[in-house]
């Protein structure tokens, strides 16, 4: 099968230059219509002979994505519907402001695969299961289309589009590799943030990584009962595990997790819950990000203004560190979990948000 283009290294470009009868600076040229140019397009990389072109276009898929549609909420917000060479489709999410409107921050928000295996029944994206795992390739794909998008390189990077990142570890650490990579994108790690739902195995690789990229728990509940009523049991850990990784990460990475908590009506919104939330993130270091639910059609309910607020002024007295998230392009339906709901892989569904 081809490779993609975007998911090499500068010295996997150098090695395929040498390989290929190239002069070694062929191979840094390309890396700089990569890495600077946000370039990943043969064609238009016009410092190259024809045949070096050729070779490439034949040897790779080169871009690995393209943008299929495109869609602005009145905040800014643009959710790009973004095609792979299969003819799958993923999102992405450019978001400027960020946490200071006035720095004009951007921050883009990548999937890691096509579905998802978890499954989480408030989300979208893991309705019809896992389809694929995206090649690393195709993660620094979307970073390239949003940088053409923006004309810039992003402030913050999320990988909290559609999938669970750590499921796909390999082909997600390849990508951080080359995102945070001095030689390539030389983003800072910090700047990266992984959200996972809990899953231990790959938090306990991406603790052994041992670099400062940002990790994100997506937790939601504060008690296992209260969790399964959630997240189906096939990829559930246990909390007592999943905060074991946690410590692990903090420990390895010298960083501070977050937990991200969705919250639901009726289901995780108590004001015990919040108690039992903030013993959690205080015992681990944690910060609380609680996330008002977006509606994907189902049966869950976001709770009162007042019902997040109060949940909110329970964890901040007892201590935790916690914020709500600003809600973003709702009306685009680009907010977290509705990401698949429009896309072409659910034609039913299309046109409802
Ligand atoms: N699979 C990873 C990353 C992608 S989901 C994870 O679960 O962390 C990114 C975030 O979006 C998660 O915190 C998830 O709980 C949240 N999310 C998903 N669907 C949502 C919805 N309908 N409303 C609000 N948040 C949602
Ligand atoms: Fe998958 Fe994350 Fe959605 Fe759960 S919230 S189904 S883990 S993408």
């Amino acid at each position: 099968m081809k490779q993609c283009l975007a998911g090499l290294t500068r010295a996997e470009l150098r090695e395929w230059a040498a390989a290929n009868g190239e002069a070694a600076f062929r191979g840094s040229q390309i890396a700089d219509w990569m890495y600077r140019r946000f370039q990943p397009d043969p064609d238009e990389m016009n410092n190259l002979p024809a045949g070096t072109r050729r070779k490439l276009t034949e040897a790779f898929h080169a871009p690995c994505v393209q943008m299929l549609q495109s869609d602005c909420a009145a905040d800014g917000t643009e959710k790009l519907l973004v095609e792979l060479t299969d003819g799958e489709a993923v999102e992405m999410v450019l978001i400027p402001g960020g946490d200071d409107e006035e720095k004009q921050r951007l921050t883009f928000c990548l999937s890691t695969q096509v579905g998802c295996p978890v499954g989480c029944l408030f989300c979208a994206s893991g309705r019809n299961g896992l389809i694929r795992n995206l090649k690393a390739g195709e993660m620094v794909g979307q970073f390239l289309l949003g940088c053409r998008r923006a004309g810039r390189r992003p402030d913050n990077l999320v990988f909290m589009g559609i999938g669970e990142g750590l499921f796909n570890f390999e082909e997600l650490s390849k990508a951080l590799q080359i995102l945070s990579g001095q030689e390539e994108f030389a983003m800072s790690p910090r700047r990266i943030t992984v959200s996972t739902s809990g899953f231990v195995p790959g938090m306990q690789k991406f603790a052994a990584l041992e670099k400062e990229f940002t990790l994100a728990i997506s937790l939601h509940a504060a008690d296992d009962e209260t969790r399964s009523k959630i997240i189906p049991d096939k990829l559930r850990y246990p909390i007592a595990e999943i905060m074991d990784a946690a410590d692990l990460y903090l420990e390895k990475a010298g960083r501070m997790v977050t937990f991200e908590y969705t919250l639901l009506e009726g289901i995780n919104d108590r004001q015990e819950d919040a108690a039992k939330l903030a013993k959690l993130a205080i015992a681990h270091h944690a910060k609380v990000n609680l996330i008002p639910y977006n509606s994907t059609g189902g049966e869950f309910r976001r709770p009162a203004k007042e019902v997040i607020r109060h949940f909110r002024d329970i964890l901040h007295n007892a201590g935790a560190h916690v914020t709500i998230r600003q809600e973003r392009g709702a009306k685009s339906s680009a907010a977290c979990g509705q990401l698949r709901l429009r896309s072409k892989a659910m034609p039913a569904l299309t046109g409802k948000g």
